[in-house]
């Protein structure tokens, strides 16, 4: 931990022999979760709450709201933080834009998230299917606000950006992560400079788009590298940022290395703030999608 930034929060680390009381959450059991649940399964929608582990899902559901997984639930990449299979997917499903217009429609939505595994296996990477998904919705819901969070597109990120230039989302996320030193053993087929670029490009290509980006706490990089991050994803005029906690979502997950006080995450958000991200969502539970839709009536 970088001595002077930690100078005043050197007694906020919380070693991770076991999970501490901010972590703790009761198990999700209401109504509307079960309705949320049955309205996907019934649909044969993904979703990345379910397919992460994501510790959310019990509150995200009981308000009625899930960040929609596209192009299937099998990913090309395998990132050790991350808990989605990997393998060789199935080809896009055509049928899967009606299905995600008529989810949206039946929940009821203003904000819809999208996101998808890394599909280096298609020519565009997924773009076109992401872009049949925005169309398709806004078709049958005209007052949606999409945001959309997309893998890095590796080798055909100026083509991917063509192609939604037809369905611009109003929020484009693109998450970092991690720190870059951390690349190599949590996001081995990423690449931290070609994450930034997609950012950069986003925000050139597209008018008046607002775009997103997300770190995890807790695998071990230290407070100068986070402050890095941040800086650089500014310097590529990246306007909204979450900072959350690493949990191993699964017993094959990178283990955590520290469990990061709330106390702490609220200096983070200061931070973020005071180097000019026009929002900041930094909380042990903070995740790209989480509170998405209220995020962006502020
Ligand atoms: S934070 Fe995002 S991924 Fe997690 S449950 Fe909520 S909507 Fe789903």
């Amino acid at each position: 931990m970088n001595r002077e930034l930690s100078h005043d929060l050197r007694l906020t680390s919380y070693e991770p022999r076991k999970l501490p009381p901010w972590l703790h959450r009761p198990l999700p059991a209401s109504e509307t979760y079960d309705a949320v649940d049955n309205l996907l399964s019934s649909l044969g929608l993904e979703t990345i709450c379910t397919n992460a582990n994501c510790p959310n899902r019990g509150q995200c559901w009981d308000r009625g709201t899930a960040a929609v997984l596209i192009l299937g639930n099998v990913c090309t990449r395998n990132c050790e933080f991350c808990s989605v299979a990997k393998g060789k997917p199935a080809p896009p499903d055509p049928t899967e834009p009606a299905r995600i217009a008529e989810m949206t429609k039946r929940m009821g939505l203003k904000y819809l998230v999208i996101t998808s595994v890394n599909r280096d296996d298609l020519p565009d990477g997924g773009a076109g299917h992401f872009r049949k998904c925005i169309n398709e919705t806004r078709q049958q819901c005209p007052d949606i606000k999409i945001e959309i969070l997309t893998p890095d597109f590796r080798s055909c990120q100026a083509k991917a950006l063509k192609v939604l230039q037809d369905a611009l989302p109003f929020v484009f996320a693109h998450n970092v992560e991690t720190v870059p030193s951390l690349y190599p053993i949590a996001r081995m087929g990423g690449s931290y400079q070609r994450s930034l670029s997609l950012l950069k490009m986003a925000k050139e290509s597209y008018a008046n788009i607002r775009t997103k980006s997300s770190i995890m706490l807790g695998l071990g990089e230290t407070d100068a590298e986070v402050e890095h991050v941040l800086k650089d994803l500014r310097s590529v005029g990246c306007d909204k940022i979450t900072i959350g906690q690493y949990l191993r979502p699964s017993k094959d997950s990178l283990e955590v290395v520290e469990y990061v006080t709330p106390a702490k995450f609220d200096w983070w958000k200061q931070k973020a703030i005071s180097l000019g991200f026009s929002y900041c969502l930094s909380s042990p539970f903070a995740r790209s999608s989480y509170f998405a839709e209220q995020e962006n009536t502020l």
